[in-house]
């Protein structure tokens, strides 16, 4: 696996590369701008060559996050026009600073019904996709539920890639986290979900993985991150995770609570320990 956390930009994307390689990270994640708001800049030409040539020298893998507050699904059309255009700069934004891939949650039907805002966000994907001519995919993540968000099924991730016009340029990304709080899968039955998981044409399609613990038990559809090890998952959940195959050379990025960014290398290093087995 790629190991690695949650970076900020704040200070420029080269200093964002450079932070990630200090902590010792094989791939990081950022956000293409503030996470609450749907107004950003566009990316600096310089600060993204810079990265971009950062990445490469350190062969890290960089994986880019839109805002949460974007919703795919939204019934107001004002709403879902700003939504598509914040999502087509974080694609160009995610494309020029050479990211394997933009996240965004799967979409909330806001009391409208499950089938109308699977609709609602197949028609928003499409018109994001013609807008957006660029290379970078859009990663769909899974949810844990909270609200009406959809997505919490592995198979409506996959209804939601297979009903697009252009399938192949949705991938998807998996929180362990909103997995675990959806109980889309159970730790001690891991091996049998992946399997599961190619099954309908899902892991084929995964280009990263947000490690994260869960503050709250299984099925709770609650969406707080705990520390690895520290939460519902716990430490022989993590263990079995980590130890799986199916992470070979995929992005794991963490995006568990910490004060500062420095506080995610003890949690590396514990993630690395659970997976030693596997990789030596
Ligand atoms: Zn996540
Ligand atoms: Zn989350």
């Amino acid at each position: 696996m790629k190991l690695g956390c949650h970076i900020s930009i704040s200070k420029g994307y080269g200093a964002a590369v450079e932070s990630a390689h200090r902590l010792g990270c094989e791939s990081f994640q950022f956000f293409t701008k503030n996470p609450r708001a749907f107004k950003g800049k566009a990316a600096d030409p310089d600060q993204a060559a810079k990265g971009r040539a950062l990445l490469a020298e350190y062969g890290l893998t960089a994986v880019a996050h839109a805002p949460y507050i974007t919703n795919l699904s939204t019934p107001d059309p004002e709403l879902r026009e700003i939504s598509i255009a914040s999502l087509v700069q974080d694609l160009e934004n995610a494309e020029a600073y050479g990211a394997i891939g933009t996240v965004c949650h799967m979409g909330k039907h806001v009391g409208e019904g499950e089938e109308k805002g699977m609709e609602r966000m197949i028609d928003t994907l499409n018109e994001l996709l013609e807008r957006y001519t660029g290379t970078c995919p859009l990663l769909l993540e899974n949810t844990a539920g909270q609200g009406t968000e959809l997505g919490t099924t592995l198979e409506q991730c996959v209804e939601v890639r297979s009903r697009v016009a252009q399938p192949h340029r949705i991938g998807f990304c998996f929180d362990t986290c909103h997995g675990f709080a959806a109980a889309a899968y159970r730790p001690e039955n891991w091996e049998a979900f992946v399997e599961h998981a190619r099954s309908i044409g899902y892991w084929q399609h995964l280009k990263a993985i947000h490690l994260n613990d869960s503050k709250f038990d299984h099925g709770s559809r609650k969406d707080r991150h705990a520390n690895l090890g520290k939460g519902f998952i716990g430490e022989a959940g993590m263990a079995t995770i980590l130890s799986s195959p199916a992470l070979t050379g995929m992005p794991v990025v963490l995006e568990t609570p910490v004060e500062t960014e420095d506080d995610y290398v003890p949690e590396m290093i514990y993630a690395r320990h659970c997976r030693q087995a596997v990789d030596a």
